[in-house]
């Protein structure tokens, strides 16, 4: 699933051929990829310009230039794009819009956990925690002190910290050497400095490398990224720690797969 800094990759391709220029037309929608359902999306985007394009967490968010804005989630397998309109169309095409110039917008999503998110002028709360790369250790220490879930599963919890997935919560706990399944009440004030670190530092190099192209994830121009080869523990059951040569474990932890190592990050 495309986590914050894959949204962040397609936000800033998708910037050059959107922002500032006009939606023409809308060419086609699935109407059960829009909430609210039934919402008129072809009437409200035709002829309106792009004034902002932004990510706030997992989402894309743009502003039409009548200060009205709709978000977009990829869920498991969205996709993002901006083609050229005679481009080949791929399957599960669920929303074209042709853009003044010749380009076209493109949401795909086989899976369809994705949507197309109608917000209008209001500032609809979102339900959303603080961003993760401006977060500071004060704000993650109230946050994990509150629960006592697994600090895994609190990372994962987008009410507490927003943008951060699977990927990403494995990825930061190995860096900062703290076992998955550890109660986030019972970190200590060194331990949450740490792992805030950690978040900041992996959010950051994924952004540099363009994300992580784990099955289908491309930005919106089409291109994979490349963090996968720099995991240190996602997705590498049973390979040498970086750290130590020690295998990787796996374990299933609220549903969810979790990679550690069990020497760098005792229990
Ligand atoms: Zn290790």
């Amino acid at each position: 699933m495309p986590e914050l800094p894959e949204v962040q990759s397609v936000v800033a391709t998708l910037r050059p051929a959107l922002l500032h220029r006009r939606l023409e037309r809308v060419l086609h929608l699935r109407p059960d990829v829009l909430d609210p359902p039934g919402f008129d999306l072809a009437a409200a985007l035709a002829g309106r310009r792009v004034d902002r394009l932004e990510r706030r967490a997992k989402r894309i968010v743009f502003q039409l230039d009548t200060a009205e804005r709709f978000f977009i989630h990829l869920g498991m397998t969205g996709r993002l794009l901006v083609a050229d309109a005679d481009d080949p169309l791929p399957p599960h095409a669920h929303l074209l819009v042709s853009i003044e110039g010749g380009r076209q917008l493109r949401f795909i999503d086989p899976r369809r956990f994705g949507g197309i998110f109608w917000m209008g002028r209001a500032a609809r709360h979102l339900g959303l925690g603080p961003e993760p790369l401006s977060l500071r250790p004060d704000r993650l220490a109230a946050a994990l002190a509150g629960t006592a879930r697994a600090v895994k599963t609190a990372l994962l919890d987008q009410s507490l910290i927003a943008g951060i997935g699977n990927i990403y919560a494995d990825e930061s706990l190995h860096r900062a050497m703290i076992h998955p399944t550890r109660r986030a009440c019972d970190l200590t004030r060194d331990e949450v400095r740490r792992l805030n670190r950690a978040i900041k530092l992996t959010l950051r190099r994924a952004i540099a490398a363009g994300g992580s192209s784990i099955r289908d994830y491309v930005n919106g121009v089409g291109e994979r990224g490349s963090f996968q080869q720099s995991h240190r523990v996602y997705d590498r059951t049973g390979q040498p720690c970086p750290c130590c040569r020690t295998p990787i474990d796996r374990i299933v932890l609220g549903g969810r797969s979790t990679h550690f190592c069990p020497r760098c990050q005792p229990r």
